[in-house]
């Protein structure tokens, strides 16, 4: 990792005012998984716990709700469930936690629960249970079937697309809010428009959230990573952010910045308010001049962390490594550890160690530097600590600016978002009527207005 990133950051503990808020990804099962998805280097982190069942303990499941509700002072907590794979723990595990929540949630207060799952253990009975008790359901689902193929696949190296695609539709029929989580790869990265259009007009699902594959190595793990980190492979080797390659599945820079920018296109200009990408949400609140809902987006981080199945807080889901464990619930107030001087550093450093190219770019406040985790390539002067997607952040934030302020101007006058699309359609009639016949086409196919949309206009 750049070293630079996190040198401020204080071993020592001392309170500071606690957040109103904090965010926690609760891994009952800690990294164990019933899949073996090559470019899941979390399964490495089992590594970190030699010899343990991997299940969380009864009475840490009640401490855990317990402080996660008295910790927070905003009248919705979110109770947030992940992996490995959560739903291994069994569905009496999550009734007991539904049974503490109602016993320790205050009057005026409500719960969101939220579970993370590749879907393939679901059956009737759990959707009955999320539907009986509100729960938003992540599903991860990478696309038509040979892109989810590609690298989600089982123990035994079989393709999971059909469980997974069988676990949507109970979803579906259950009445189960869910959305999908698709992260973009080698396989499907160039398919923007077919991954988009597959989740909107066969699945039929209207939430969707896009995770760029950037798997970090040092040259000495770039073989055994490129196998995939799974315990199938006989070689494994604990997940850690050093290194300056990536594997061969990563998505590239300009890659992401087309993939986001293609997809973007067809969304601006037909499903405003009918499909909801949580990327574009997020860049539509940085124009509108809100905090993003992404963490990546902010300006500084330090409020989403992740506990491991024994009561380990670690700084963030991405970090979950021993230099950044902040301590245990059982042994300290969880509270306390989010307002720890160590995590609040770790939350700072984003911001204060952010390099001079990007504290002058034009798009910073829609992107900060996005996540710690990506951040380390130089800048083009040679400062470390840029972002392996600048190039493709970059590219995009530039491209969405026009459709941007359109939608910010539409909901500063109190109007609808949505209007954006029929003022670009008109823009780009308008664009087409004026062009000459040897103008480059208004569309930018690069040909000529008359080989191009100029033949039909
Ligand atoms: S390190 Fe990245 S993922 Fe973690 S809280 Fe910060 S921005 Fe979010
Ligand atoms: S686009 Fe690149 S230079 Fe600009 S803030 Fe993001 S990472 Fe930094």
């Amino acid at each position: 990792m750049n070293s630079n990133l996190f040198a401020a950051v204080p071993t020592t503990l001392r309170a500071n005012a606690p957040p109103a808020s904090f965010h926690v990804l609760a891994k009952p099962t800690g990294a164990t998984c019933n899949l073996d998805c090559k470019y899941c280097f979390f399964l490495s982190k089992e590594m970190l716990y030699p010899g343990s069942r991997f299940r969380m303990a009864d009475d840490l499941l009640e401490q855990y709700i317990k402080q996660v509700i008295e910790g927070q002072r905003v009248p919705e907590i979110v109770v947030a469930w992940q992996g490995g794979e959560p739903t291994m723990m069994g569905l009496d595990f999550f009734e007991r936690s539904i049974a503490y929540e109602k016993k320790y949630l205050p009057p005026g207060k409500t719960i969101l629960n939220t579970i993370q799952t590749n879907g393939t253990l679901l059956d009737d009975e759990w959707c009955e249970f999320f539907r009986a008790h509100n729960f938003l359901v992540g599903l991860s689902l990478d696309g038509p079937r040979a892109m989810h193929d590609a690298y989600r696949v089982d123990k035994g190296g079989a393709p999971t697309f059909d469980k997974v695609m069988r676990a949507a539709h109970l979803l579906q029929t259950h009445n189960v809010d869910f959305n999908i989580l698709c992260t973009i790869h080698a396989a499907n990265a160039d398919h923007p428009l077919e991954v988009y259009r597959f989740f909107r007009d066969e699945l039929k699902t209207n939430y969707i959230q896009f995770i760029p594959i950037v798997e970090r190595v040092t040259p000495e793990l770039l073989e055994v990573a490129n196998e995939g980190w799974g315990d199938s492979h006989h070689t494994r080797a604990l997940y850690t952010l050093d290194g300056s390659l990536v594997t061969d599945r990563s998505v590239k820079p300009e890659q992401w910045g087309d993939f986001l920018s293609a997809i973007f296109d067809e969304w601006v200009r037909r499903d405003v308010g009918t499909v909801f990408v949580q990327m574009f949400d997020a860049a539509l609140a940085s124009w509108v001049g809100v905090p993003p809902s992404l963490c990546i987006f902010g300006e500084t981080c330090g409020n989403a962390l992740a506990l491991e199945h024994n009561g380990d807080l670690y700084s963030c889901d991405h970090f979950v490594e021993p230099r950044f464990k902040l301590g245990n619930i059982r042994q300290d107030l969880m509270i306390e550890l989010v307002a720890s001087d160590q995590q609040r550093a770790f939350g700072n450093a984003k911001r204060d160690t952010l390099p001079k190219y990007c504290r002058e770019c034009v798009v910073r406040f829609a992107c900060h530097g996005e996540c710690p985790r990506n951040r380390f390539i130089s800048s083009p002067d040679g400062e470390p600590g840029l972002n392996y997607l600048c190039a493709g952040y970059k590219k995009f934030f530039t491209h969405i600016d026009h459709p941007m302020k359109v939608m910010t101007d539409l909901l500063k006058q109190n109007r609808y978002a949505d209007e954006v699309m029929e003022i670009l359609n008109q823009e780009e009639k308008d664009r087409l009527t004026r062009a000459g016949r040897n103008d480059p086409c208004p569309c930018g196919s690069g040909k000529k207005f008359k080989h191009c949309h100029g033949r039909t206009v």
